[in-house]
């Protein structure tokens, strides 16, 4: 059969995440782990028996869309943010969410399995998924094949190091407070994503600029001092 220059794909699950916004997302699965996230498998494909035997493997293989970027074009060489945004690289040795097709592919730590009602969803630890973002396959990750001992890196060997975080007072008690409502430790959440530093490369010499990170409702503020990052206040965007 000759191949065709087009296929339709269909979202098999939807993700909800705790990251409502691409900025504070981290730029890989697996660097900020205390992030939760679960897939909603959709119709037809919401029947547990599609899931029978995944339990078994510790972490999968999640292709997705990137959705919050359609109505960007590509292009042939981007800046990834690893070199400084100052040297450019060929899309395709690089994970850009700007790509002719606009699919990412993350592994990730599988959690429960479940069904609540006639929804089936999938717990997702340490994810890098918007909130929104329509998945197109899941795998099992199989250590046998996917695990390459001698693999190169490239221009990206190592993770970024992580900065120290610092928490203001009126941070400090705002977490302890959202912690006691919520049960979730948010404040190991905040400094995981912020420790990471954010900020486009244009940024990263600027010190005691406030930036914003949102999480479910809450709004994070916080600023890079010259010696740490520091979490300012947390804000409710219901207010
Ligand atoms: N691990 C995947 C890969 O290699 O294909 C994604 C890597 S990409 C560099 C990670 C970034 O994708 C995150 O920092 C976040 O800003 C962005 N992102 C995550 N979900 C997205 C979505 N649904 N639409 C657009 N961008 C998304």
């Amino acid at each position: 059969m000759t191949p065709s220059n087009s296929y339709t794909l269909s979202t098999i699950g939807i993700v909800h995440s705790c990251y409502k916004e691409k900025f504070g997302i981290p730029r890989q699965p697996g660097l900020v782990n205390a992030a939760t996230a679960r897939i909603e498998l959709v119709s037809p494909y919401n029947r547990l028996d599609t899931l029978d035997g995944l339990n078994d493997f510790s972490h999968i293989w999640v292709q997705f869309i990137f959705h919050a970027n359609l109505s960007t074009s590509w292009k042939a060489k981007v800046r990834p943010p690893r070199l400084g945004g100052k040297e450019k690289m060929g899309v395709f040795a690089t994970r850009s969410t700007h790509r002719p097709n606009p699919i990412g592919l993350s592994v990730i730590k599988l959690g429960n399995i479940y069904q609540e009602g006639k929804k089936i969803f999938i717990d997702l630890h340490g994810a890098d998924l918007l909130d929104g973002t329509p998945i197109l396959d899941i795998k099992p990750y199989l250590p046998y094949a996917d695990i390459i001992e001698e693999a190169q890196g490239g221009f990206a060997p190592t993770p970024t190091e992580t900065k120290p975080v610092v928490f203001s007072k009126l941070a400090q008690q705002q977490c302890i407070e959202y912690q006691e409502l919520h049960k979730t430790d948010i404040s190991t959440l905040i400094k995981q994503i912020v420790a990471q530093d954010p900020r486009p490369s244009y940024l990263s010499d600027q010190t005691d600029r406030e930036h914003g990170i949102q999480l479910w409702d809450i709004d994070i503020k916080w600023c890079a001092r010259n010696t740490h990052l520091e979490i300012l206040r947390l804000e409710s965007k219901q207010e």
